[in-house]
């Protein structure tokens, strides 16, 4: 069930330089919600700008969700100025969430940047459930974390930074790759489930060095520019293999597809 709810805004702060968390009252979506969906948000309630943007649910407390965007343009610039007590606009929860596998092993998440926060969602929502689960960030620097600095998630998933500053340095395919050659040994593989999201480079990089087809499950989740957010535009289409067509709908197909079905744009 999708609603369109105006949420009254709880709190809007700068977490990072350009970075911004946004907690909302949004009973009707937070009741309705999974990991892994999104909100199309009317940044303004003008005409300008005149389409909604898509961000994605990050932690779900109760009747309240959390928003975490990088500024980029000027949909995410206008949210900047929005206020404690004013009410945003949302549609959703909208899109396809990711497959909450309970009979796995062990979870292993990998977010890049600000592919985190339906990340966390879905962190949160197994360790409610008793469910073994390790979240892994890659990030340029400490400026490039969406977390702020008193936010204890901080101290409780694996960063690394490519700078280091203070975290383990390297890309985040190296944590990932070792934690699956470990529950290689373990016998564990087969029934280890891995979800992602991130930047393409990110996605591109799982592809290629993890043993994606020995898994239990790989799922990841995309960003594409869209329109309506959902499925009437077409204009978020990606190519997906294994579909009843080559194209399928980030917005409502999606975000979360099979790993190795998913091609970057312009590559088939
Ligand atoms: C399902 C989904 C979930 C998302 N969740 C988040 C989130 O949690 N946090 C977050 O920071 N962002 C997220 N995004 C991306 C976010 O929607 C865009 O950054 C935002 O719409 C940009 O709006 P704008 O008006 O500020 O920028 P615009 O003025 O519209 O664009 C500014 C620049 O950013 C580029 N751009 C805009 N959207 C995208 C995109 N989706 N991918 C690549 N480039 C883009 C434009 O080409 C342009 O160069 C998500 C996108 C999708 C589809």
């Amino acid at each position: 069930m999708k609603y369109l709810e105006d949420a009254v805004v709880v709190s809007n702060r700068e977490i990072r330089p350009g970075i911004w968390s946004m907690w909302l009252r949004s009973p009707q979506i937070c009741a309705a919600t999974l990991p892994g969906q999104f909100v199309h948000v009317k940044v303004d309630a003008s005409l300008t700008p005149l389409l909604r943007r898509p961000l994605s649910i990050g932690r779900v407390h109760g009747d309240q969700l959390e928003l975490v965007w990088r500024v980029v343009g000027t949909g995410t610039d206008m949210l900047t100025d929005v206020r404690p007590g004013v009410t945003l606009n949302l549609l959703g929860p909208l899109g396809q969430p990711f497959t909450r596998e309970v009979n796995a092993s062990h979870r292993v998440l990998v977010g890049g940047g600000l592919g985190l926060p339906p990340l966390v969602y879905l962190y949160e929502w197994f360790r409610e459930h008793d469910l073994p689960v390790t979240l892994h960030l890659g990030v340029s620097g400490r400026a490039d974390i969406p977390l702020a600095e008193d936010d204890p998630l901080l101290n409780e998933i694996e960063i690394t930074a490519e700078n280091g500053e203070g975290f383990r340095k390297g890309l985040v395919t190296e944590p990932v790759l070792e934690q699956l050659q470990a529950l290689e040994t373990d016998g564990s593989l087969g029934s280890t489930a891995l979800y992602s999201c991130g930047p393409w480079g990110l996605v591109n990089a799982l592809q290629r060095t993890i043993p994606h087809s020995q898994l239990k499950l790989a799922e990841v989740s995309l960003e594409q520019q869209m329109g309506c957010g959902v499925g009437v535009c077409q204009g978020c289409a990606v190519i997906v293999e294994g579909g009843d067509t080559p194209y399928q709908l980030v917005c409502s197909d999606g975000p979360v597809f099979p790993l190795a079905a998913v091609h970057p744009p312009g590559v088939a």
